[in-house]
């Protein structure tokens, strides 16, 4: 008599982070950290101010060192290769516009698009 045995298929999930448990609270939003693929920078948000940020360098579940986060390079190559500033206040970017009496204007701008996901750093190869 042939015994039927039952087989579950296990599909393993790829894991994106450093460790199932980075996976897991990134994507369960259960506690406050939070990874930024722009500035490729993970860490903890705080309850005070609000939207406050405190960036962690180690992972708290295995210890992995994250790679260095890139906010600053990500301001400079704005500002040298398109020369748009952010306004640290508002978070919004703008150009600077000087007009025919010398008069420099502010105007916003949309970002260029490699910089609003995690392109931008991936291309340049960081
Ligand atoms: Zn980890």
């Amino acid at each position: 008599m042939a015994i039927k045995v039952k087989t579950k298929k296990v599909v393993k999930k790829e894991i994106e982070h450093c460790c199932e448990s980075m996976d897991y609270f990134l994507e369960e939003k259960k506690v406050s950290i939070y990874y930024n693929p722009i500035y490729r920078e993970y860490f903890i948000g705080l309850k005070s101010p609000r939207n406050g940020k405190l960036v962690i360098y180690n992972c708290p579940w295995c210890g992995f060192e994250f790679p260095e986060s890139l906010v600053d390079e990500y301001h400079e190559i704005l500002e040298s290769e398109f020369k748009i500033y952010c306004n640290s206040e508002t978070g919004t970017y703008y150009e600077i516009n000087v007009d025919s009496k010398g008069k420099s204007n502010e105007f916003y701008v949309d970002l260029p698009f490699d910089f609003t996901t995690d392109y931008w750093w991936k291309r340049r190869g960081f």
